[in-house]
Parts: C-alpha cells; sequence; structure tokens
C-alpha cells in the first residue's frame, strides 16, 4: 500500500463525513490487499474505525456533528426482505451507493481519478464519507482506538456466540483460531456463561491471551490429535465449534470437535472454493455447520450494547489491542499479521 492524498466529496443526502480516529488492521483487508479475493483498483482499505462525525447530509437523522460512531461495513437498506426480517447484515445495500450521476466519493488530488471505496468505508484515512447507515453512535465516554475494533472483530466474534450460537449457558464451545476475532468469540462466550471455553491456536502467546480472556482451556491447533484432545476435555464433544481463522485444516477442526447435536459456525475467509462437510455420520448425529455473515449482527442495536459491555469491564478490549500504530507504518502492521503472532493492530489518527 502507499499513502497518497485523496479529495473526499461533499455529503449526499443520507451521507456522513467522519473524521477518522482509529481503524483496526483486519485479516479481511489482508485478503484484499494481497490478491485472494478481487476488489477493483485503485481502492483504500480499512472497515474496522470509530471517529467524530464532521458533517452530515441534509437527510441524515441518526447522527449528528460532534457525535462519536463505530463504523461497519454491515450497511443496510432498511427496506428488503433481508432487512424487513432483522437480517441487516444479509443485506447488500443496494441504495447505501451515490446514486446515478452523483460524483465519486473519493478522487485522487494529483489527477481527479477516481478511487475506489471498500466496503463502502475506506477507512484507513482520517476522514471517512459513508452511509448513514453504515455507522452508529456510541456513549462519547468510550475511548475511540477501542471503539474501533468493536466495529469488525468484535461485532463478528461476539455476534457468532450471541446470534448465531445462541449459547445458552452452561453449553462448552471451542474455538478454532485466537486472532482478533478468536479472542472476541470468547469472551463473548464467557459473557454468554458459557460452561466450558475451549481455545484452539498453534501459538503459545495466542493461548495465553485466550486465557485471559476466559478460556478454561488451549490446546494447540496444530496437534495431530488436537480434535480428540476437545472431545476428551468435554467428554464427548462441544455443544459449539466456532472457527475464525480462514484455514480448511481449522474448519475441519472445528468440525471434528463436535459433540452429538452441535453446530459448527464458520468465521473465517477459506478459499472461495473451499468446501467444509459433514459426513453422513455427522449427519445421523444431528451436527450442523453454518456461516454467520460478519456474526449475523443488527450493529445498530448491538455496538452500543458492546460499548457498553466494556465500559462495565465485561468486555476486554485492552487484551485485544495489541499495539497502536501511525499511519505510516501500516505496511509494517500487516506484515507483522501476517508472521501471526499479535492480536489486533490498530491505526491511531493525529486528532
Ligand atoms: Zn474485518
Ligand atoms: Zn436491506
Amino acid at each position: 500500500m502507499i499513502i497518497d492524498r485523496l479529495a473526499v466529496s461533499n455529503p449526499g443526502p443520507h451521507e456522513v463525513l467522519i473524521r477518522t480516529a482509529a481503524c483496526g488492521l483486519c485479516h479481511s483487508d489482508l485478503h484484499f490487499i494481497d490478491g485472494s479475493y478481487p476488489h477493483p483498483l485503485p481502492c483504500v482499505p480499512g472497515h474496522e474505525a470509530a471517529g467524530i462525525v464532521e458533517a452530515v447530509g441534509s437527510e441524515v437523522r441518526t447522527v449528528k456533528v460532534g457525535d462519536a460512531v463505530v463504523s461497519c461495513l454491515s450497511a443496510f437498506c432498511g427496506h428488503c426482505e433481508f432487512c424487513v426480517t432483522g437480517r441487516l447484515a444479509l443485506c447488500l445495500g443496494a441504495d447505501t451507493r451515490r446514486g446515478p450521476g452523483a460524483p465519486p466519493r473519493l478522487t485522487r488530488k494529483s489527477d481527479g481519478s477516481t478511487v475506489n471505496q471498500m466496503l463502502n468505508l475506506s477507512a484507513f484515512a482520517e476522514m471517512m464519507l459513508i452511509h448513514e447507515h453504515a455507522c452508529t453512535r456510541i456513549d462519547p465516554e468510550m475511548p475511540l482506538d477501542r471503539a474501533a475494533v468493536i466495529g469488525c472483530a468484535v461485532t463478528t466474534g461476539a455476534g457468532a456466540v450471541f446470534n448465531a450460537a445462541k449459547l445458552t449457558p452452561g453449553e462448552t464451545v471451542a474455538v478454532v483460531g485466537c486472532g482478533g476475532v478468536g479472542l472476541a468469540t470468547i469472551n463473548a462466550a464467557r459473557i454468554a456463561g458459557a460452561g466450558r471455553i475451549i481455545a484452539a491456536d498453534p501459538l503459545p502467546e495466542k493461548r495465553e491471551l485466550a486465557m485471559k480472556l476466559g478460556a478454561t482451556d488451549v490446546i494447540d491447533a496444530s496437534a495431530p490429535d488436537a480434535a480428540r484432545q476437545i472431545v476428551e476435555l468435554t467428554k464427548g464433544g462441544v455443544d459449539h465449534a466456532i472457527e475464525a481463522v480462514g484455514r480448511p485444516a481449522s474448519g475441519d477442526l472445528a468440525v471434528a470437535a463436535l459433540r452429538r447435536g452441535g453446530t459448527a459456525t464458520i468465521l473465517g475467509m477459506m478459499p472461495l472454493n473451499h468446501k467444509v462437510g459433514l459426513s453422513a455420520m455427522d449427519l445421523l448425529s444431528d451436527k450442523k455447520v453454518q456461516g454467520a455473515l460478519m456474526g449475523r449482527n443488527r450493529f445498530p442495536v448491538e455496538i452500543p450494547r458492546l460499548v457498553d459491555f466494556y465500559m462495565r469491564g465485561l468486555l476486554d478490549l485492552d487484551t485485544i489491542i495489541a499495539e497502536r500504530i501511525p499511519l505510516e507504518r501500516i505496511n509494517e502492521g500487516f506484515d507483522r499479521m501476517k508472521q501471526g503472532h499479535s492480536a489486533r493492530s490498530v491505526i491511531v489518527f493525529d486528532q
């Protein structure tokens, strides 16, 4: 990635201009940066941000200038089949685009050429111009660097537990992968009252973080008998296995860790043509596999609740965030992510 100077258009009727305070580095950005998932270029990545509203369009009623907000890539239209049945995260957000004839949101200052916005956000920038349904107002007391990571990793991990698994207190959970999403999943499982929380990761330092966030047991995910260890610890397997890595082997581990009647929820971005499957024996044992796009969030309700969990000391964002770096060091941040050793890096902008 290079750093360049861009011009940002004025807010359209339903748009909000936000001064970005912080933006987390998410593994999904890396899929677009390294080209394994396609996106039109040039573009500005970044989708896990918090900031302060600087200006609003004429029709905006949900936020006002000066509000602290968290952005979310699950922009919703509010009136499609998915929205009116409460499944906002599935909305394709057709009308969140600017509409025909409108100038592009982002252009290069040097030659006026269009720069593509990624996921309607493009948050690795001091300013974001986004649809009002792509952000939500939060408690102004909330520190914005910690609020940022709620926008993707924490919403996804917590949503997997609360919305997709619908965990009942006492049920057992295995979380495969202890990056930002996995750690948020573990923390949410503790908040939801999970009986036993088993975290699987190949790296000892990540297993240590998992214990801090609420894991009751940790195992080395790369051990050949990882699934057997989980089945033994839980005397038959877990009720819920949540995959938060995006590697085929971790999907297989999630399925193999299930007890009879258990459900595996796959959050990670695997190679697009990869299949995660159940055997006939798994099906006869009433096992299930499901996706949970962005934790099946209803983010305008859930992000303020997650902020509240942080303020009350239930959600441990301080442990999830490994480092704060300036925009100039963004490529180093992604290099470290590729090595897999830290939890979450957050870009912090000067205010
Ligand atoms: Zn993300
Ligand atoms: Zn919709």
